[in-house]
């Protein structure tokens, strides 16, 4: 795959970057490795001071920084702007709270272990390679970024080969606020070259954020040299609303939760399982609200959906699709390709779904819904864990019992009660089964890529 700006609400090509070569790539990760060496020495007052400069650099750079990820991915430029702003808060909750989440522990008793003080402690692991995803191409890469720098380690980025300038532009963001040269760096590879960077003896630990089978690749070249791997991947996450639920707020909730990013988050309710009593009424109001959504140029304020990403994204969208059509589902609203320039795919609502139809159990990467019917809670949890994925979850009720069976028997990494998910720097963040391990965000983030060191003094 090319290195390559390829705008895709016109499907042309607007900026194209030579990949680095073989000598570029060692010296980067020399930089890296050096910048280590410098920064597990310094403190938490200092690296938070340059962490809250390279947050105001974001928030000073808002306008063109929102219109490269909305060129480059093809995101409403509102929500581009969102994506900014939320990167330098994450990065402004790190710059406060990393040295809390990696105090000292003292076992209270030490004579318990013989001796007369015992401390597990959090220090940084070394260089720490991220691979990165296209659909948030900030806030992937901040989210690992913010607690890694905080935490003393440095950071290599390998980013998704569609979003080259927000890769270029974090290649300089960190040593822009301060940050020693080498603390995070952009290396332009292509993904056969990850393999070789994961097996660089100076680096330690890798996390990647995408697709099943990249993750799996991964994740198997890390454990091979016994390195460190965080995995977030795909969801199918279910959006369930029993007959308690405020319906209304439901169904807009619902269509949030299914088109932002252009329906392109891993984190999008792309399941909705409605319970009998208010499928009628549910469906009625989202189909509804799904056709009015506005899709177009998504550098125009009005626009609600933009484009797919990629071509190959939406041809790999429209075949799900096409594929529960010829098995018998409804399509109720969108699931036409449109003519014209780049690479939209209208709001779409699916019924009928059955267990051989694609849709059942892949994920959808984009703004298609399906919606099943479902007779009680059971099913609901039964349909809501048939998946291999268990990234997160949202549902919809006002009873207490139902509410506690949904948050201790649904297969996932979070459960939204009444509110659809959304990723907090407050929260930990990460799934199950073959949505990943591993956690981001919260104190689990930031101690992720950290050696727990157990200090014992006689
Ligand atoms: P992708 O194709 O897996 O790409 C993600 C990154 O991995 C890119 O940098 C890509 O580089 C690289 N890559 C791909 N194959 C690789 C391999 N075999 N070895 C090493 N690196 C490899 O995923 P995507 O299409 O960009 O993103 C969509 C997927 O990400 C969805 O499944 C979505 O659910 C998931 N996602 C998960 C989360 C989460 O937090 N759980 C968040 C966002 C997205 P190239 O671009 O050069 O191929």
């Amino acid at each position: 795959m090319a290195i390559a700006t390829v705008n895709p609400a016109t499907g042309e090509t607007e900026k194209t970057f030579e990949p680095h070569s073989a000598a570029e790539v060692e010296r980067r990760l020399a930089l890296a490795a050096a910048a280590f060496q410098t920064l597990k020495g310094t403190t938490f007052a200092q690296r938070g001071e340059w962490m809250r400069a390279a947050a105001d650099l974001l928030d000073a750079d808002l306008e063109p920084l929102a219109e490269i990820l909305t060129r480059e991915m093809g995101k409403p430029i509102g929500a581009a702007r969102a994506e900014v702003k939320k990167c330098a808060k994450g990065m402004q909750f790190y710059a406060e709270h990393a040295e809390g989440f990696l105090a000292d522990e003292p076992l209270a008793d030490p004579s318990a272990v013989g001796a007369s003080r015992a401390v597990a402690r959090y220090q940084p692991l070394g260089v720490v390679l991220a691979v990165m995803p296209w659909n948030y191409p900030l806030w992937q890469v901040v989210r690992f970024a913010a607690p890694a720098l905080m935490a003393g380690n440095t950071g290599v980025l390998k980013h998704a080969s569609n979003v080259p300038q927000s890769a270029l532009y974090l290649d300089s963001l960190y040593t822009r606020g301060g940050f020693p040269e080498g603390s995070f760096i952009t290396l332009l590879i292509g993904s056969a070259e990850v393999a070789a960077v994961i097996e660089d003896p100076r680096v330690r630990a890798v996390t990647l954020t995408g697709s099943e089978p990249a993750g799996r690749s991964v994740a198997s070249t890390a454990a091979a040299q016994v390195k460190k791997s965080v995995l977030e991947l795909g969801g199918s996450d279910p959006f369930i609303v029993m007959p308690s639920a405020d319906l209304g707020a439901a169904i807009s909730t619902a269509v949030d939760a299914r088109t932002v990013n252009n329906g392109q988050s891993c984190i999008s309710a792309k399941r909705f399982l409605v319970h009998d009593a208010v499928y009628d009424e549910f469906l009625a109001g989202f189909t509804a609200a799904m056709s009015a959504l506005r899709m177009g140029d998504p550098l125009d304020e009005q626009t609600q959906v933009g484009p797919i990403a990629t071509a190959g994204g939406r041809a790999e969208l429209a075949e799900l699709v096409e594929d529960a059509r010829a098995k018998g589902a409804d399509i109720l609203v969108g699931g036409t390709v449109p003519d014209g320039p780049g690479w939209f795919y209208p709001p779409t609502v699916v019924t009928g779904v059955t267990g051989e139809m694609r849709l059942h159990l892949e994920e959808t990467f984009g703004p298609v819904a399906t919606v099943y019917r479902v007779r009680d809670a059971d099913e609901a949890i039964a349909l809501a864990n048939v998946t291999d994925f268990g990234l997160s979850s949202s549902v919809w009720t006002t009873d207490a019992a139902e509410r506690d069976r949904f948050e201790r028997e649904i297969e996932a990494g979070a459960v939204f009660v009444n509110g659809m998910t959304i990723s907090y720097p407050e929260l930990p963040f990460g799934g199950i089964k073959n949505s990943g391990f591993g956690r981001e965000l919260a104190a689990a983030g930031i101690r992720e890529f950290c050696n727990l060191k157990t200090v014992w003094e006689k």
